[in-house]
Parts: structure tokens; sequence; C-alpha cells
């Protein structure tokens, strides 16, 4: 049936640290993403309630009605979506630790609530398997803490790669090499990103509250060597935090940088508190540095993405979208 609707009202889950959702966007104009089950630590789930709440959702949608927690969101548009029930964008976000401290971390906002307790996915993902409520031919995004400092991670990673999965993406701060990303890149279906932010120690000091840009870069060389036959599996994302890392020395060293170890694809995304606080009223500075690193990320020939702030951005001011919104790989 056509209608407007996206991609993660129809087959999107997400875990995070104290619910569930169907995705993680946070942006400008979606502020509050759906949530189907709040205060939830692993504990049983009733699969078919669950199911239920998400087809009422998008029999709204059905019927034409905008969820108010998706206005304005740059994922909707219209197509002819199925009545699937099987889960093919699944996100894991349920764990926060990590060993880093960045200033625009979720983490460190006055508004983030410390969970209740840690919980295992393990057992989740198998049940779902059990059920065949999952599609592997879609994504497994990771983005909560650090994969470094979740001790399932390993665990769900290899689970999916034996099942087929199509695509996986990580995301790490890369200052430990992590085991089954190592393997897993060699697999052609695992892509990894990491906010480098910049291109040199001191100011990597400054927006990440740790010394270490060093071993980061370290990581991101033996990740690039690790990558099978599609080298553009590793990826160094820049997020523009105004008066921080927005001059164009700053884009110039973070790209040097980017090229010298042997990175093909760069993702540009925005602080989001910062979007959301200036959207109305964004500084000509900042149209300005982001027409520049977009058109010299395209003079060295390098890959480009953008992500969800982004593309809050992109849409506010009309700008390139003829690149595609990135919002899943192969979707
Ligand atoms: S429309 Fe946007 S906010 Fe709503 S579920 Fe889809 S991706 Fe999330
Ligand atoms: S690496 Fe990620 S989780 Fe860790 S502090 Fe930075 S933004 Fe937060």
């Amino acid at each position: 049936m056509k209608y407007i609707c996206c991609s993660n009202i129809q087959s999107g889950l997400r875990f995070e640290y104290n619910c569930i959702k169907l995705c993680c966007f946070m942006g400008t104009n979606t502020p509050d993403p759906l949530t189907i089950k709040k205060d939830y630590y692993g504990e049983k789930l009733n699969w078919s309630e669950l199911i239920s709440k998400i087809q009422e959702i998008r029999s709204g949608f059905k019927r034409g009605e905008i969820d108010s927690h998706c206005k304005g969101c740059f994922a909707l548009r219209e197509d002819d979506w199925d009545d699937n029930t099987k889960f093919k964008w699944i996100q894991i976000a349920h764990w926060s630790d990590c060993n880093c401290n960045c200033t625009y971390c979720y983490r460190v906002a006055s508004e983030f609530v410390k969970p209740k307790k840690r919980y295992k996915l393990m057992p989740v993902i198998k049940e779902l398997d059990k059920m065949g409520l999952l599609d592997y031919s879609g994504e497994l995004a990771y983005s909560g803490g650090e994969p470094a400092c979740l001790r399932e991670f390993d665990d769900i990673t290899n689970f999916f790669i034996k099942k087929g999965e199509r695509n996986i993406m990580v995301h790490t701060n890369a200052i430990v090499p992590v085991k089954s990303v190592l393997n897993g890149l060699k697999t052609d279906t695992m892509s990894v990103t990491v906010s480098v932010d910049c291109g040199d120690r001191e100011k990597f000091k400054q927006i990440k509250q740790i010394d270490a840009y060093k071993k980061v870069m370290n990581t991101l060389k033996r990740y690039v060597e690790a990558q099978g036959l599609n080298k553009k599996m590793v990826r160094s994302k820049y997020i523009i935090i105004p008066k921080v890392n927005d001059t164009k020395e700053d884009v110039n060293k973070w790209l040097d940088e980017t090229e010298r170890i042997g990175i093909q694809q760069v993702i540009i995304d925005f602080e989001s508190d910062w979007l959301a606080r200036n959207s109305k009223n964004i500084p000509s500075y900042i149209d300005d540095l982001y027409d520049y690193i977009v058109a010299d990320i395209k003079r060295r020939g390098l890959d480009i993405q953008f992500y969800g702030v982004a593309n809050q951005y992109r849409t506010i001011k009309g700008k390139d979208l003829d690149v595609g919104i990135g919002l899943h790989k192969g979707d």
C-alpha cells in the first residue's frame, strides 16, 4: 500500500539502555523518537503486544496521519510499504559505558539519567531469531557506549556475522582495537565509523577530554588494513562543533590525516544541541564552512555521507540533497 512512512516504522528496532524505540533520531524536528517500551532492562518481552503497538502506529500513517514524534523528519517518504512484521533495521545502544569523554556526548548532557542497571541483549536477540522475527537482509547498527566496553559485543557481532547479516555498522571511538571488528572488516559486510572530529592531538584532547589521538589513529590504521575487498568500510566522521573545530584549517588537518592513513569515506554531522538551539539562526560562516568541507572532500576524491543532524541541517537549507540521506545502507 502506498503511503508516507519510514523504514524504521516498518521494520526498525532500537534497544537503548533504558527503553526500546523504533529509531534514534533526536534531531531538531524530531526531539523525541517513537518509544515502544519504556523502562526496559532486559525483562522478558511480550512480542505480540509490541508488534500490535507498532502496527497501530503504522495504521495512523496509512490513514495519512503523521505521528507527532515524526513531523518534519527527513526519513519520511512515500513508498509502496508492505505489511512486514520482521525486524530488519536493528540498532543496539543498550549500554552507555565508555572509555572516552566527548564534550558532545549524550552521557554528559544534563538530562542524561544514568541507567538503573545494565542488561544483556544476547538472550533477546536469540529469542527474536528463534521466533523468526529477524530479517538479516537489512542492517545491524551499534551506537551505544563504546564497543570495547561492552562484554557481549563480540558474541552479538559474531552471531549476526554467522547469520549472514548483510550490513553491520559499528560506531566506536577506536581508542582500543576490538577483535570482532578486526575480523568483521574482512567480511566486507561490516563498516566502522569513528568520530575523529579533528586532525591533531591538542584539538582531540579538547573535544574528547582524553589524550588518545595517537591510539585512535593507530587503531584506525589497523582497521584500514583489515578491510576485505571493499576499501570504503572504515569511516572518519567530523562533527562540526561551532567555536571548537569550525575553521578551514581544522578541516584541512582532519582531511590530511584521514587521507594519510588510507581512509576513503568520510561522514559529516553537526553537534545536535547546537543545531537545535540555532536552527533558525545559523551563522553564515557555518554555511560557508559546510560548503567548503563538501567541496574539499569531493576535490580529494573521498566518498561522503551525512548523519542525522547534518541531514536536518541539509533539509533546513535545501543543500546537496542529491547526495542522498545515507539513512541505511541497502535501503
Ligand atoms: S519518521 Fe523519523 S522520527 Fe519517525 S520513526 Fe522514522 S526515522 Fe524515526
Ligand atoms: S565515544 Fe561515544 S559514547 Fe564515548 S564519550 Fe564519545 S560520544 Fe560518548
